[in-house]
């Protein structure tokens, strides 16, 4: 058998100390081994750590201290790992880690997030779709298809199987936090440590949900009918509220945002809005005058043109345009008019022209 270190040595303290001064001994050895302050030599620092919680869970128990100065042992055989009282002092160490851990060091890093259930609300959805220039006329109802995570209905958001919600810990009444009052030979303190039964949220989960997997959120295809409304702007984001992803522990919904684009036109251009048309004019028209179809985004009308109309001009037509998104009210539709010049004549068309040229006192040789 190895020969065991004296618990004495091993806490560095006489062997006349007092508790005041053997619990100190500990405090201070227990900070430096600390295995989770030891992660290059966590082995060694385990070791140490078990060693000197061992000879403290000894010496500051003045009836187990008696029995270890007299005998050199405690219990009916020399102190070893397998047996203290009945139990493991393995177990024990590890059972009182935290324990320990908060004497010393505080609480543990995120122990109170988990126990402050924060709310959080989701994030937003960006979308966009295409609708074409008509459409901004009358406004369109456009069917959207998206994903976006929402609150198990299975669980509702708790995680828990069977829709139940979490159990509030019976151990720590929900608070996530035991305090324990012992009255020792010393005097009484209050021993304050993270509950064991719910790893300090306060709730139990007995079984995870199966169908978010403990999560609370699932996946869901989302199907919408878009409104856009009439005279709606290239570009403009439309804004769905509570359309987003789900929030965290109760928190609101994200929004979603749509940005629509409008498909260019073949026939119109829109400026705000107005529409812009382009129309040829055959050059015995524009000079005699008379009537040409043009489309309009409602469908096809009649437009006179007048006798001696000029290359280029632009024709208002009100309230033909698309309504304003805010006032509703129609821009207007301009038709500018191209004057066509044929590229070739025929002999009699040039014989005629020639005639024209004469009477209108036209030199066009000159
Ligand atoms: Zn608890
Ligand atoms: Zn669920």
């Amino acid at each position: 058998m190895a020969t065991r270190r004296d618990y004495y040595e091993i806490l560095g303290v006489p062997r006349d100390a007092t508790q005041e001064e053997i619990k100190k001994a500990y405090k201070k050895l227990a900070k430096k081994w600390h295995p989770d302050l030891n992660p290059q030599n966590r082995k060694e620092a385990e070791e140490r750590f078990k060693e000197i919680t061992e000879a403290y869970q000894v010496l500051s128990d003045p009836e187990k201290r008696a029995q270890y100065d007299r005998f050199g042992y405690v219990g009916d055989q020399p102190f070893n790992h397998n047996t203290t009282g009945g139990g493991s002092i393995f177990q024990d160490l590890f059972g009182d880690f935290e324990d320990i851990f908060d004497m010393f060091f505080g609480r543990r890093p995120g122990t109170s997030a988990t126990r402050e259930r924060v709310s959080k609300p989701g994030e937003d959805i960006h979308h966009f779709v295409t609708i074409d220039l008509e459409d901004v006329l009358t406004g369109k109802e456009v069917p959207l298809e998206y994903e976006r995570k929402t609150v198990c209905s299975a669980c509702n958001g708790t995680g828990a199987e069977g829709g139940t919600s979490f159990r509030t810990c019976h151990r720590c009444g929900g608070t996530g936090v035991i305090r324990e009052e012992q009255r020792t030979f010393f005097g009484s303190f209050v021993n304050t440590y993270t509950c064991p039964v719910c790893g300090g949220t306060g709730r139990i989960v007995d079984k995870k949900c199966r169908v978010c997997g403990g999560i609370g959120f699932v996946k869901e295809r989302k199907r919408i009918k878009l409104k856009i409304p009439p005279g709606v702007e290239d570009g403009a984001r439309l804004r769905i509220s509570g359309g987003g992803h789900a929030g965290l522990n109760g928190g609101p919904n994200g929004d979603l945002y749509v940005t629509v684009k409008i498909r260019p036109h073949p026939t119109f251009q829109r400026k705000g809005d107005d529409v812009y048309l382009g129309i040829n004019v055959h050059f015995l028209q524009a000079i005699l005058g008379g009537t040409v179809e043009i489309p309009t985004l409602e469908g096809p009308i009649k437009l006179k043109i007048n006798p001696g109309t000029q290359p280029d001009t632009l024709l208002r037509l009100r309230g033909k345009g698309l309504p304003n998104m805010r006032t509703g009210k129609r821009g207007d539709m301009y038709v500018k008019i191209k004057v066509e010049i044929p590229t070739r004549i025929s002999r009699k068309e040039k014989e005629i022209l020639e005639k024209l040229a004469e009477i209108s006192k036209i030199d066009v040789k000159k």
